[in-house]
């Protein structure tokens, strides 16, 4: 069977109680492709979350954008895996090369919050992803696969793992990457999963694409081999985010 497409939208640090609320009656009238086809998860920050989980229609999910690396407690400001559940929210976005470039957070520090996450019952989106001095240097697919080892070592079962490859320099950039650009690293990432986890997860898995896709450049994107899918930043907050859903077809 094939791997089933996967939209994400990244709120990221923005929104008032009203804009959320317009996001979310937009989504609510989008005609889309049906759960069997595509899933579809809006990350909101987490002020929101409780406000989106009520008002967003049932077939669409929800994402916090990070979470505490262990049980929580005495972590001022963090929010644990743990209270994630426990307010029914089932995905969360981890490694995100915001955090990692703004928080210092690193290759095993976001290896231990998948692991985490996972073993709270959580699904995650994991980021990996190059800036754009490693790309000129040459080494995009020994950095996206040491971020990838360091998370294959801390966890056995890919199941509820969605690999997100968000090239640094095509963040919120309007720099997209090519299409073929795409497809190189998500191949590399797939061999890479072939040859140091299994088959089957390499088969399995989904390996998504972010970085300033819109409504006009996804159905290209959406039409790679091994572009299951996107993680959406600054177009998830538009209309437009009913388009790139709809590039699932
Ligand atoms: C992101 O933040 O995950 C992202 C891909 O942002 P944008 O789509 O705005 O480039």
């Amino acid at each position: 069977m094939g791997r089933k497409f996967f939209v994400g939208g990244n709120w990221k640090c923005n929104g008032t109680t009203e804009e959320v609320k317009k996001i979310v009656a937009i989504l609510n009238d989008a005609k889309v492709p049906s759960q069997d086809v595509v899933d579809v998860v809006v990350s909101p920050p987490f002020v929101f979350l409780p406000l989106v989980q009520s008002l967003l229609r049932s077939d669409f999910h929800v994402a916090a954008q990070n979470c505490w690396v262990k049980k929580g407690g005495a972590y001022t400001g963090e929010v644990s895996a743990e209270m994630l559940v426990n307010l029914g929210v089932t995905w969360v976005i981890i490694g995100h090369s915001e955090r990692r470039a703004l928080l210092g957070e690193s290759n095993e520090f976001v290896g231990d919050k998948v692991a985490y996450a996972l073993s709270q019952g959580l699904k995650v989106i994991a980021c990996v992803g190059e800036t754009l001095e490693q790309r000129q240097a040459g080494s995009t697919v020994d950095v996206v696969a040491a971020q990838t080892k360091a998370i294959a070592e801390r966890i056995s079962d890919w199941t509820n793992v969605v690999v997100a490859y968000e090239p640094v320099w095509a963040i919120g950039t309007g720099k997209v990457a090519t299409p073929a650009q795409a497809q190189e690293v998500h191949f590399e990432l797939r061999k890479w999963l072939k040859e140091n986890v299994s088959a089957e997860v390499a088969e399995s898995t989904r390996i998504i694409y972010g970085g300033s896709v819109n409504g006009a450049n996804s159905k290209e994107l959406a039409g790679q081999p091994d572009v299951d899918g996107f993680l959406v930043g600054g177009a998830s907050l538009k209309p437009e985010f009913v388009d790139i859903i709809n590039s699932a077809t």
